[in-house]
């Protein structure tokens, strides 16, 4: 582990030294200023080598060692630095100023080696501890932005899964609600897909599935756009600040896009490759109406695509709080 002793009485420093090299304590650094500590520190944290304890001669030149102190526990790096300050006085006012300041513990002049070594035995073994647990909460931390990605991810197709699309409604009804603006929704749904697992199996069906979702995501481009998986071999696409125009054409692009790929569909009344089925709302979000009215919309829209054929869109314009009674 890495001490740094900051002294500026040469005889003092090699006292130290000489005790704590003894002790087997080989990475060792000493300085007589305080700015030299700072840069120390400093090196220290971009080489990723950091100072373990900080040993301080009471009165530097320039700054004494409470101020020193105050200096390093001021910074949010080094905050977790234990400092034992060594003095030739313990006076209880020094002391209790000391300790406020963020000293962890003291040495009084001359020092002497058994006393030296169990200070610095029990400082680094809390340094140990400290590093021990901040590691622990960085791991913590890192696995619940994890968990936190994967519950709103799809596993089988890497969209946003169901829960994400149901969030995302809400926040972007308010925002385009609030901006006065057009918000759209795609229901895309694969036609005929139970008669392409009965022919191929569900291993292959997964791999449509993946296949779709690939196909729509490359068309549906702006930043704030969501393609969801809404539930079996249905799709969810949110469009913020995306008119009814707009809409039917990113469900015409899917159309294409999905063609485009050409899986085949041994078993389909409707074309020799899968296609889907598209319905498309878009409306500007208002008090009298609800998330639920544009999902209403989309599949009402939907259920007529299928109707009509299938390998087609059929688009509903959002009129208001009746959707919610059709
Ligand atoms: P339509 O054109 O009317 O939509 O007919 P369809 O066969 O696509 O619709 P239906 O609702 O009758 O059947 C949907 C099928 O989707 C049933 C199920 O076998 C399949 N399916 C749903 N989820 C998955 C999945 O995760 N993997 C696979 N392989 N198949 C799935
Ligand atoms: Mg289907
Ligand atoms: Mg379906």
């Amino acid at each position: 582990m890495k001490i740094l002793i900051v002294d500026d009485c040469t005889a003092s420093v090699s006292h130290l030294r000489g005790i704590l090299s003894k002790a087997g304590y080989a990475n060792i650094i000493a300085v007589s200023h305080f700015e030299q500590a700072i840069a120390v520190l400093a090196a220290a944290i971009e080489s990723e080598t950091e100072v373990d304890l900080i040993i301080i001669g009471v009165d530097l030149p320039g700054m004494d060692c409470i101020g020193m102190t105050l200096t390093i526990k001021s910074h949010h790096a080094y905050e977790d630095i234990p400092i034992i300050m060594v003095t030739e006085h313990s006076e209880e006012a020094m002391l209790d100023r000391a300790f406020a300041a963020g000293v962890s513990d003291y040495i009084v002049k001359p020092v002497s080696a058994i006393e030296l070594r169990a200070r610095v035995r029990s400082a680094l073994q809390l340094r140990r501890e400290m590093v021990k647990r901040m590691l622990r909460e960085r791991e913590l931390e890192r696995l619940a932005r994890k968990l936190e990605r994967i519950s709103n991810l799809d596993g089988l197709t890497g969209l946003a899964n169901r829960r994400c699309f149901d969030d995302t409604l809400v926040q972007e009804w308010v925002r385009n609600g609030r901006a006065d603006t057009h918000l759209g929704l795609l229901m895309v749904d694969i036609d005929h897909f139970k008669h392409y697992n009965d022919a191929l199996g569900h291993v292959d069906g997964d791999t449509c599935l993946r296949r779709v979702a690939e196909a729509i995501r490359a068309v549906v481009h702006r930043p704030g756009d969501l393609v969801a998986r809404y539930g079996g071999e249905e799709f969810a696409v949110i469009l913020p600040n995306t008119d009814y125009t707009g809409a039917v054409a990113v469900a015409e692009n899917i159309h294409a896009s999905i063609a485009e790929i050409g899986i085949m569909h041994p078993n389909s009344a409707v074309s020799c490759a899968v296609t889907v089925s598209i319905g498309v709302t878009s409306g500007i979000p208002m008090c009298s109406t609800t998330p639920k009215h544009l999902i209403k919309a989309a599949d009402r829209a939907l259920y007529e695509a299928k109707q009509s054929g299938r390998n087609r869109t059929r688009s509903t314009q959002l009129s208001g709080p009746d959707e919610l009674r059709q």
